[in-house]
């Protein structure tokens, strides 16, 4: 899938966590920020990603250590982090909105034809058995129907207050 579907999706995934654990302002935008960089995360092995241009090095080494798709789309790789965010005592819903961003990523790619390397160091690729093309009409569609659900889950609140506000004002007329 492409960043922006990716990023889409991680900002979905900010979303619920925020309104999940009724975060402050502050850790919500913490929160949000954290889940989008996750969701994007994974694709460092790939130069050429959104993530990879921004950490050429970084992205390099990554690449020519594992190649792309394997080691940072595995759940070894998750784990890792996983087990790292628990050593440095991060709020639990800064460890979700990771966690989730990571596995949200792996999840898009593994509906992808090229699947993902998900149980590396085993050379096993898995894939969806229906699965779309990086940039195809799904891939897009995707991407724009996980920011509408992502707006929505952000304006909830908003909207439902407002849905009162003026049902009360029927009532009363
Ligand atoms: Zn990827």
């Amino acid at each position: 899938m492409t960043g922006k579907t990716h990023a889409s999706c991680g900002l979905l995934v900010g979303a619920l966590t925020t309104q999940y654990f009724h975060t402050d302002l502050f850790s919500s935008v913490t929160v949000i920020v954290l889940s989008v960089i996750s969701s994007l995360l994974p694709d460092i092995c790939h130069t050429q990603s959104k993530i990879g241009r921004k950490f050429k090095i970084l992205s390099f080494l990554i690449r020519l250590l594992f190649g792309h798709r394997t080691f940072t789309h595995s759940l070894l790789f998750i784990g890792i982090i996983g087990f790292l965010l628990h050593i440095i005592e991060a709020p639990i819903y800064y460890e979700v909105a990771i966690i989730i961003g990571l596995i949200s990523h792996v999840i898009l790619d593994m509906v992808t034809p090229k699947g993902v390397k998900l149980l590396y160091p085993l050379p096993i690729t898995i894939k969806t058995p229906l699965n779309f093309k990086t940039g195809g009409l799904v891939d897009l569609s995707l991407a724009t129907a996980l920011t509408v659900g992502a707006i929505y889950v952000f304006f909830q609140s908003e909207v439902n207050d407002i849905i009162h506000h003026w049902g009360y004002i029927f009532t009363q007329y």
